[in-house]
């Protein structure tokens, strides 16, 4: 499969994109590696016919509406990102008709309808920052409350409303999880993902996205690092950190639908015997374009 897999990425100009929480088998046949906008934003630069995006559905249709003229393929249909799914563009229309004076401001991991019915989006690495820099006070973030609370610990003087949506990956550490980590390993510092709840990321030594984590932990000089976010990123650290060890925070930080793509279903997606072809009415494209171009420009 691995032989095959590169002939035919060469024969039909195909790049695979794959996020950090994949499999390590799927990352070792991977193009690129990285964050889910990370990866979008350079389809868009990457010379190629088609592009086997290796993560959730949200993240091959983020990629998908800002590469209209590329094939996108998400190898496994059913990964998906059960947080996207947790508001819809109907609860948006009902919450505007009661709070008209609210900017509406959406996480990336949401879907293309929601993304087509807000005013901007937000990576976790920009949230603060272009929160921070709208005029609005008066904010509604949706769909993650985990890190709708830590915009609102960061920026004081607005009022946000978080959705009540969260990652059930991130959501699932416990407070006691880090007190046990820290007495084991007392020197070792906690870098954990903002998704994660307010008990957590109050007692973290660094909070940040997925691309920040791997950024810190290149930068600091520890010989073990304990991480809190999903467990796909330790083979990114480990590759790129030979000499430091990484700790999982909580067992429990497992993505079931990050996992859900095998080397099996890259094989199938580059022959053309699976998965599923991206494909978004250009007017509802449009419109999602919109937010995230509005996050590029606030965000610089
Ligand atoms: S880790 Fe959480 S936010 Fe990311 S895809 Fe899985 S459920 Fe969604």
């Amino acid at each position: 499969m691995l032989e095959e897999i590169a002939r035919l990425k060469k024969e039909k100009n195909i790049k695979i994109f794959a996020h950090n929480y994949q499999n390590h088998e799927v990352q070792q046949v991977a193009d690129y590696i990285g964050d889910s906008f990370y990866l979008s934003k350079l389809s868009k630069e990457v010379d190629c016919e088609t592009i086997i995006f290796c993560g959730v559905k949200f993240m091959a249709e983020t990629t998908k509406i800002l590469s209209p003229d590329k094939k996108v393929i998400l190898p496994v249909e059913e990964a998906l990102c059960p947080m996207a799914h947790m508001i819809s563009p109907e609860d948006i229309i009902e919450f505007k008709k009661t709070h008209p004076d609210f900017k509406i401001v959406a996480y990336i991991n949401t879907t293309t309808d929601i993304k087509a019915c807000v005013d901007v989006c937000v990576t976790s690495s920009t949230a603060v920052k272009i929160i921070d820099s709208l005029e609005e006070k008066n904010i509604l973030f949706v769909p993650d409350m985990n890190l709708g609370n830590y915009i609102s610990k960061k920026i004081k003087d607005k009022n946000i409303i978080s959705w009540n949506g969260y990652c059930n990956v991130h959501d699932r550490v416990t407070k006691e999880e880090v007190i046990n980590m820290k007495n084991k390993y007392p020197d070792a510092p906690i870098l954990v993902h903002p998704e994660c709840r307010k008990e957590v990321v109050d007692l973290a030594d660094f909070v940040g996205s997925t691309s920040e984590i791997i950024e810190y932990a290149k930068s600091i000089d520890k010989k073990r690092i304990i991480i809190g976010t999903e467990t796909g990123v330790l083979h990114v650290l480990r590759d790129l950190n030979p000499d430091k060890k990484f700790d999982l925070l909580s067992p429990n930080l497992i993505c079931i639908n990050m996992k859900k793509t095998t080397l099996e279903d890259v094989y199938n997606a580059v022959t053309g015997k699976g998965g599923l072809n991206i494909e978004i009415e250009e007017n509802l494209r449009v419109k999602a374009l919109n937010s995230i171009k509005e996050m590029i420009r606030l965000a610089k």
